[in-house]
């Protein structure tokens, strides 16, 4: 099961996050105004890519290591901030 950082949105289909993160990062670039915000939206845009990292973990498994823990750390922070 996958869940949305940003709100109670999940689903076990991970090709269906995807788009849903994408929505949550559209309105951010289009809200911000930068200062403060620019380090969250820099780590959400992270967390996505490392996502994407980790979908393809059979073909990219050393990538995918790295960036499962990048994840770990950065759901750590993003929930110390919300
Ligand atoms: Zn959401």
């Amino acid at each position: 099961m996958y869940g949305c950082l940003h709100c109670d949105y999940t689903s076990p289909n991970v090709h269906s996050i995807r788009p849903h993160l994408n929505r949550h990062r559209d309105l951010k670039q289009r809200q911000s105004v930068g200062g403060a915000d620019d380090t969250l939206s820099r780590m959400v845009r992270k967390l996505a890519e490392a996502e994407e990292i980790a979908d393809d973990r059979d073909r990219w498994k050393a990538r995918a290591v790295a960036a499962e823990k990048q994840l770990r750390t950065l759901r750590r922070a993003l929930g110390n901030i919300s």
